[in-house]
This record gives structure tokens, C-alpha cells and sequence, in this order.
């Protein structure tokens, strides 16, 4: 990977390891949504997909994610713009929206573990949805995610 990628190179011009380095492994966007039917509003619930790894933040099987899981979304250059609903501490949203990284990105710490440490991942504060009855997943919606940035 190119020293400092991310500030030198579009996110097209990214290689597949500097591409995927972006992601933090925060897992909020593995995290089931509830989308509100009247406002088109997308609300996070602490529910997460069951083939995420909470301990980790990774996907347990990511070659198949998109597979395994239909909505799964595989995130490329020309669909983020399509993606408001990502979180805004997302690196990718961050890049596209302009912005810098965060002081807790592991590309900026060099430590896996700051994206915890600071607070941004579901890591200890969410369920596996095969613990939750799908109807009782609108009640799980929670607001923690909203005051990160
Ligand atoms: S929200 Fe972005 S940074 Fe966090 S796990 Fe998902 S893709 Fe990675
Ligand atoms: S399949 Fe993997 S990447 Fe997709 S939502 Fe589930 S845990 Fe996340």
C-alpha cells in the first residue's frame, strides 16, 4: 500500500489492499436497520447480522457476505453515493464526503484496537439477530451511534 493512500488517492484509484484497509472494523453497518416508512429515515437498531464476528468487528465469512446475506451491500466507488445511510464515522463516507479520517482510524493509530478503544464499534453493546425474534427488532433501535463522529 502507498504511504498515506487515503490523502493522496481517489477512492478509484485505490487498490484492492488499500481499499479494504479503509475499513475500520467498527460493524456499525452490520448492525440491522429499521427504516421508517413515512420519512424514509433509517434508524440502527443494536441487533447485529448473525454472521458478524462482535468480538472482532469482522465479517465471519466476508467472501460470501453478499451471498449468505441479499442486503448485504458490497461497498465499491461508484455506489457510495447511494449510501447515506452509512455511519458517518465510515471512513468510506468520510473519503467521499471530502473529510479526513479520524485520529482513532487504525490507518491514522496504527492499532486494530483504537476503532474500540474510542468507542465507534459495536463491540460489548450488541446481539446476534439469532438471539431476536424479528418482530422484536423495531424495539432495539438505539441512538449511541448517532453522537459519534
Ligand atoms: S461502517 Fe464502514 S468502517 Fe465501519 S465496518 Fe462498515 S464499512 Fe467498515
Ligand atoms: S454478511 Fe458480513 S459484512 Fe454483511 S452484514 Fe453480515 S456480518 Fe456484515
Amino acid at each position: 500500500m502507498a504511504e498515506n493512500f487515503w490523502e493522496t488517492k481517489s477512492l478509484s484509484q485505490m487498490n484492492e489492499p488499500e481499499w479494504e484497509s479503509l475499513c475500520d472494523g467498527c460493524a456499525q453497518c452490520c448492525l440491522c436497520k429499521v427504516e421508517d416508512a413515512d420519512t424514509g429515515t433509517v434508524h440502527y437498531t443494536d441487533v447485529h447480522c448473525r454472521h458478524l464476528n462482535a468480538a472482532t468487528g469482522r465479517c465471519g465469512d466476508y467472501d460470501r457476505r453478499t451471498t449468505l446475506v441479499p442486503d448485504c451491500v458490497k461497498l465499491t466507488p461508484e455506489n457510495l453515493h447511494e449510501l447515506s445511510w452509512m455511519p458517518a464515522t465510515c471512513a468510506y463516507r468520510l473519503l467521499y464526503e471530502n473529510k479526513p479520517l479520524a485520529a482513532w482510524h487504525p490507518l491514522i493509530s496504527g492499532d486494530p484496537n483504537s476503532v474500540h478503544a474510542a468507542g465507534i464499534s459495536v463491540r460489548g453493546r450488541c446481539v446476534s439477530e439469532a438471539f431476536v425474534h424479528e418482530t422484536d427488532i423495531i424495539e432495539r433501535i438505539v441512538h449511541w451511534r448517532d453522537k459519534k463522529s
